[in-house]
């Protein structure tokens, strides 16, 4: 691997990742950086004064996201956005979203030594709560600038009844300054996002780096399910209404589904359940627990949930419970724009590796950005493909890789003459 020659700097990008991993980090790999929260915000002012050392104007907006600009020769051009997010799952690792942002740091800071000058802006942003996890709804920051949030967002709690009103205002952002952060239509030129992959494809094809082709659409329900509570002792089983035994039914049936097609990419988790009253002698009266079914194919995700929903009417009749489904997230699949794809297979090609191309199953903020701009998405190769976890691993030589291409991306893309034409 050290035989292969990048154009960024490995050291300095490795030390700012592992600075950055300091924060909110937990036992030896691990990272706890919950959005909008203490050790989010100190992440966030880290990573803006070295957005500012480079030259970057840094600033952080009212979806807490942080964005550094670099004006180029017209400014009131469409910016080339690149980035990523610096939140973390509330047991993750040091690289998810990290590398995304401090590559991008990096890929400018060697643009900006090469004194180029790009003819249009181009803007670093660290989306603000791309995870989700606290407010059990992600991509927050990103849905933000393209105006995507829904109603109620902000009133949304955390475990500890802090609604994300609550949680922004303590971060320093204002709910009612939002439309000035908001881009106004055509603002966003294109999006460029490094990511680690967070699956095992790359590192089965042994292969540093990935192109993404695109992110397959994730569907989140919360599912309620409500019997009647009694005395584990006293009522016989003939008599339950137990939301348990319901609930169970119905996690095994999404399990079952998301394997009925062979060779699919389907898949299907429940991996939030909570139980009332939790208590070891009493049936349990009502339990609530998250859908999250994927597909890059639309028609057959949707086919699945039709098959989900009759699998919960009919536990739920035989076990005489009542439901509730409540839609979290349902985005569609988005491929990423072939232009793009094109320069990054070309400059791949110069780094004299194969760098295969493959579906992202995770959602990312680059999902969002595809509503308004074309994308394109580099992946570099995780260890075991864990992620969400401290055991997530990338090597600094791998995300090198990446973080060139993503370089090469950016420089090609800058200067090409027919850039103005080559997106809708
Ligand atoms: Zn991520």
């Amino acid at each position: 691997m050290n035989s292969l020659s990048v154009s960024i700097n490995s050291t300095r990008l490795q030390e700012r990742i592992q600075t950055l991993s300091q924060i909110g980090r937990i036992g030896e790999t691990g990272v706890c950086r919950l959005a909008l929260s203490k050790e989010d915000y100190e992440g966030v002012m880290l990573v803006k004064s070295w957005m500012e050392e480079i030259g970057l104007k840094a600033k952080l907006d009212d979806f807490g996201n942080l964005i550094g600009r670099w004006e180029g020769s017209h400014p009131e051009a469409p910016v080339l956005m690149l980035g990523s997010h610096i939140d973390s799952q509330p047991y993750g690792g040091r690289f998810d979203g990290a590398i995304g942002v401090l590559g991008a740091i990096e890929a400018v800071q060697t643009l900006m030594e090469q004194k180029i000058t790009p003819a249009i802006p181009i803007e670093v942003i660290a989306f603000c709560d791309e995870e989700g996890s606290r407010f059990n709804k992600g991509l927050f920051g990103s849905r933000g600038i393209i105006g995507k949030l829904e109603e109620g967002e902000l009133e949304r709690a955390d475990k500890n009844g802090i609604t994300r009103r609550q949680a922004l205002l303590d971060f320093g952002c204002d709910p009612e300054r939002f439309e000035s952060s908001r881009y106004p239509e055509g603002g966003i030129a294109a999006y460029l996002e490094l990511h680690i992959e967070q699956g095992p494809v790359l590192e089965a094809k042994g292969s540093p780096i990935g192109i993404v082709t695109g992110i397959s659409g994730p569907l989140w329900l919360t599912v309620e399910m409500t019997g009647v509570a009694g005395h584990t002792g006293s009522v016989p089983m003939n008599m339950r209404q137990d939301a348990l035994v319901g609930a169970a039914k119905v996690i095994i049936a999404l399990n079952e589904l998301a394997r009925s097609e062979p060779g699919a990419p389907t898949v299907g988790t429940v991996g939030s359940l909570s139980v009332f009253p939790d208590s070891i002698n009493i049936i349990p009266e009502k339990v609530s627990f998250t859908v999250d079914l994927r597909d890059i194919d639309l028609n057959r995700r949707h086919r699945l949930e039709k098959r989900l929903m009759k699998a919960l009417a009919d536990t739920s009749e035989e076990h005489g419970l009542s439901y509730t489904v409540r839609e979290d997230t349902n985005s569609e699949p988005r491929y990423c724009a072939d232009w793009i794809k094109e320069i990054m297979r070309d400059k791949a090609s110069s780094l004299g590796i194969p760098v295969p191309e493959l579906m992202s199953g995770p959602f990312h903020d680059a999902l969002v950005m595809s509503y308004v701009c074309d994308y394109g998405m580099i992946f570099v190769r995780s260890r075991d493909g864990i992620s969400h976890n401290p055991k997530e691993y990338s090597s600094i030589e791998d995300i090198s890789l990446g973080t060139d291409l993503l370089y090469q991306t950016v420089s090609q893309l800058l200067s090409e003459t027919q850039w103005e034409g080559a997106h809708e």
